[in-house]
């Protein structure tokens, strides 16, 4: 592994709004800064697109849809470009990891091992799709010749989140470019960088200009105009179940586009005492504290079997006091900052609710240092269903342990939220862990692992975790409209 750079090191290149083939400006002129986590302070200023230059990228995003060196060009041509994608991501992945971390503070060796590799394997999946999700010919009744084409969908806005950004760019542009459509992305604001890096790449490896636009700006500035454009096909969200509503609410009040929505989660990881006991606590403890709490699919309701609860917790608050905090472009650490200010204070809020409400705080609970936004790893204990903490997303390094007695009682409670995003058993009977992963309603189910993710795994939620499925052969569906042809013969 190399030794990690000094985040001194990086220089940001690209900064403004990428639409029609070009770098331009914000229309109005405007900059916003975006904030290194681990400090509090700007790193440098970017485009804050709004809704002129939403217009603008879609009517760039419509043009290209329409044009023929878009539309005529073959899968094989497509599935090309997007390995041409992957390899320039390859090519600068150092530089990519380095910005990826200033801008959202995970540890380099995270996004340098972990999450852009998982970038580029998510477009080589994508690329190789390109020229093989077709149609199909139906025998029909009668003297027809019935056949299925798959069309892309067309103009497609796409918003994402901070806690992946360049996964959560290849998740949303694997598919859609593969499957034809054209694009408007906007990043979130509080890490635009790598989002722009890889525009750049993009328009290296050759896409046809307005086939990919990017517009870095705030949500209701940027997201919100964009999600509400008659002239948008298709939204895709990745982010906050609150946000998820107003996007599905707009689309059904302006021109019934598309949605697909992947949300929050409050995932249950059951744990017995038949359990691999060492693999559990790692295991679990990777399922919380893994890019600083911020997954949509974290672990968060810890539910342990009774006979080894206090056993258990004892070893996770052991590792949770050793685990190394601090700076991300140290070798050494293991967890960086929260993403922003307002993702600290939420985190700091939760904190004291649990405590308010009564959990018992076994370690952690405080700042880090004295300036950026570093949180200790936080375990609360004996955390009862209807506590906020085991209700509401934290989407920080706070554990929730919840000892259970069997595993009836496992799945009822499991299920016991609005969300259904993910859940995990750890078991070395094979009819529990049947059990639980039938009996738990949630999209994604590990046995004896966690977060193991693939680009050709769907991924998704059930209930108000999300509508649809990315990844896989399934997320195809989203990006394609399916057209049924009938010739009499
Ligand atoms: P978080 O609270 O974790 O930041 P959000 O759901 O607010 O999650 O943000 C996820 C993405 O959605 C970001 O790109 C953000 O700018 C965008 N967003 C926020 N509010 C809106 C909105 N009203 N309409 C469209 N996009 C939005």
């Amino acid at each position: 592994m190399a030794i990690a750079p000094a985040a001194q090191d990086i220089d940001v290149k690209y900064t403004q709004c990428f639409i029609n083939g070009e770098w331009v400006d914000a229309a109005s002129g405007k900059t916003f800064d975006t904030i290194n986590p681990s400090t509090g302070e700007p790193i440098c200023g970017v485009a804050e697109g709004q809704e002129e230059d939403i217009n603008r990228a879609v009517a760039a995003a419509r043009k290209a849809f329409d044009n023929s060196a878009w539309s005529r060009m073959s899968g094989a041509e497509r599935g090309n470009l997007m390995y041409k994608l992957a390899d320039l991501i390859e090519a600068n992945i150092e530089e990519l990891a380095r910005l990826e971390s200033l801008d959202n503070g995970k540890p380099y060796k995270d996004s340098r091992y972990v999450d852009i590799p998982l970038t580029i394997a998510c477009y080589r999946y994508y690329a190789g799709w390109a020229d093989k999700n077709h149609g199909k010919t139906i025998p029909i009744n009668g003297p027809f010749f019935c056949y299925t084409r798959h069309e892309p969908v067309g103009v497609c806005a796409q918003i994402i989140p901070w806690n992946f950004p360049m996964l959560m760019q290849a998740w949303k542009w694997g598919p859609a470019l593969a499957m034809g459509n054209s694009i408007i992305l906007k990043p979130a604001e509080q890490t635009p960088l790598t989002a722009l890096y890889v525009t750049q790449l993009a328009a290296e490896a050759g896409y046809p200009e307005g086939v990919i636009n990017v517009v870095p700006g705030f949500g209701p500035g940027a997201g919100a105009p964009l999600a509400a454009h008659h002239d948008v096909d298709k939204v895709a969200f990745t982010g906050s179940t609150e946000v998820g509503h107003k996007i599905m609410e707009t689309a059904a009040k302006t021109n019934l586009k598309r949605v697909t929505l992947e949300l929050g989660g409050k995932s249950p990881n059951i744990v017995f005492a038949d359990a691999d006991m060492d693999a559990a606590v790692e295991g679990a403890f990777f399922a919380l504290f893994f890019n600083q709490g911020q997954c949509c699919c974290a672990g968060s309701r810890l539910m342990v079997e009774q006979s080894i609860h206090s056993e258990f917790v004892d070893r996770l608050v052991k590792k949770a006091e050793e685990r190394v905090v601090g700076d991300p472009f140290s070798d050494k650490t293991e967890q960086g900052p929260q993403v922003s200010e307002e993702q600290f204070d939420r985190v700091m809020g939760y904190i004291e609710s649990g405590k308010k409400e009564g959990a018992e705080m076994r370690c952690g609970g405080t700042r880090v240092g004295e300036r950026g936004y570093f949180i200790s790893p936080t375990v609360f204990d004996n955390v009862k269903d209807d506590m906020t903490i085991a209700q509401e997303e934290i989407f920080g390094p706070v554990m929730s342990v919840m000892p259970f007695k069997d595993i009836n009682e496992a799945v009822e409670r499991s299920n016991r939220t609005t969300y259904g995003l993910a859940a995990a058993v750890w078991t070395k009977d094979i009819q529990k862990a049947l059990k639980i992963s039938n009996g738990v309603r949630a999209g994604t189910v590990w046995v004896n692992c966690y977060d193991v993710f693939d680009a050709a795994a769907p991924f998704g939620g059930f209930k108000r975790s999300g509508i649809g499925r990315e990844l896989g052969e399934y997320a195809l569906q989203n990006y394609t409209e399916v057209k049924t042809v009938t010739m009499k013969m």
